[in-house]
């Protein structure tokens, strides 16, 4: 098992984050790889890594769906978006692996989704054979 870290730079942003989880895969045999967040206000997902506008369509929306500043929301932190956020997009991504490749689509990328940045964050990569 390793961890990888990463700094985000703004409150909400898309980090492509697959050419730090592909240097951990081995260079042969196959498996699975799991990426896991070990936060509640960051998400991981597989999506399109060809046009940027995507990434940018998907926070605006995700922002129109769940506002940061709700007048039914308690949570003193005023990050509720973000929690909400995490648990909609997911704390993991699993893609399966060979000879030292991630199997994943032309267009995807493994993405951390930062809903409360910007902070240091961790990401575990959990590597099994199969
Ligand atoms: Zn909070």
């Amino acid at each position: 098992m390793e961890s990888i870290s990463i700094r985000s730079s703004k409150r909400e942003e898309m980090i492509d984050i697959t050419s730090k989880v592909s240097e951990l895969i081995p260079k042969d045999g196959e498996g699975i790889c799991v990426a896991f967040s070990l936060h509640t206000t960051c998400g991981i997902t597989v999506n399109e890594n060809a046009d940027p506008d995507v990434q940018s369509d998907m926070l605006g929306f995700f922002k129109k769906l769940i506002p940061q500043y709700e007048s039914d929301f308690k949570h003193s932190e005023e990050n509720s978006d973000a929690h909400i956020k995490t648990s909609i997009v997911g704390s993991s991504a699993t893609v399966p692996f060979s000879d030292g490749k991630l199997l994943l689509g032309r267009w995807q990328g493994i993405y951390l989704c930062e809903f409360d940045g910007p902070r240091e964050r961790k990401v575990v990569v959990c590597l099994a054979r199969t």
